[in-house]
């Protein structure tokens, strides 16, 4: 199964070595102008290894969203560069740009965004057929085996229970092979062991099929899922911690203001 799953590295990777998946050059984002302007990015650099699970947290208005926005291409910096594996974004039409956020790049929302009218079938290959881009059966089968929901394919949100309803969001967001996976605080709305099952399932994705995960989250147990935890206090980066474990992370927050 990893052969199938693991993206091929181009000759430029390979000469490389570690290319990052994504990476922020001097980000910076101001939003409004004069003495209004919020400065919600400050110089921010930062490379999101190939195959790693990242976590981002900060304090409320710290700029995490921001900080995922822009990765995203969401949202253009006012200064710096944004690129996706070779891609620098910014450099793109917007035209271009929106094929590259739905085919590149897999997002995953605490409110899940399922079409309740559609089944789990129906919800998962939803953004390649917009885009008139075919699922072969194969693949849609092996993903949805992977989040667990294959048994339910023909089953709607509402029979779901909130676990499940991420696990299918999950499958959503793969089921493109993105460079990588943007989750905006993927556990905010379950209960902790649903939660725990999401975290799971992300670290699983990471180390089986090689992809690369970036969560925005904050709570100090998801984040020591994952393998770095990535700090913004004020716009900035605030330090960074490997491995880490959840008592490491509250102590981290505990110094960096209110959460
Ligand atoms: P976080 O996700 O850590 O709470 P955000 O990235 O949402 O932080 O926000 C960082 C700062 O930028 C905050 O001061 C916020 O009020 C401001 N901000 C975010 N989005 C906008 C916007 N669209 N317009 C004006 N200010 C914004």
């Amino acid at each position: 199964m990893t052969s199938v799953w693991r993206r091929s590295t181009t000759a430029t990777e390979q000469i490389q070595g570690t290319a990052a998946a994504m990476r922020l050059d001097s980000v910076s984002k101001i939003y409004g102008e004069g003495t209004g302007a919020v400065t919600a990015l400050d110089d921010v650099s930062f490379d999101v290894p190939r195959g790693s699970f990242t976590a981002v947290m900060g304090p409320s208005g710290s700029g995490k969203s921001t900080f995922l926005h822009c990765l995203a291409g969401l949202d253009r910096p006012s200064s710096g560069h944004v690129y996706l594996g070779e891609t620098e974004l910014g450099g793109l039409k917007e035209s271009a740009l929106t094929a590259v956020r739905r085919e590149r790049i897999g997002y995953v929302f605490q409110a899940y965004n399922l079409m309740s009218a559609l089944t789990v079938r129906q919800n998962v290959t939803l953004v390649p057929r917009l885009s008139n881009t075919a699922v072969d059966e194969a693949w849609l089968r092996e993903i949805l085996e992977r989040v667990g929901m294959l048994q339910y394919a023909d089953r709607r949100p509402n029979q779901l229970s909130g676990g499940q309803q991420q696990r299918v969001a999950i499958a959503r967001a793969l089921v493109t092979r993105p460079d990588a996976v943007l989750a905006d605080e993927p556990t905010g709305a379950l209960d902790t062991r649903s939660g725990q099952e999401v975290l799971r399932l992300f670290r699983q994705i990471v180390d089986e099929t090689g992809q690369t995960v970036v969560m925005v989250t904050h709570d100090p147990v998801a984040a020591s899922f994952a393998d770095s935890v990535v700090f913004l206090a004020d716009g900035r980066l605030a330090g960074q911690l490997q491995r880490p474990t959840p008592d490491q992370v509250a102590d981290r927050m505990t110094h960096l203001g209110n959460w």
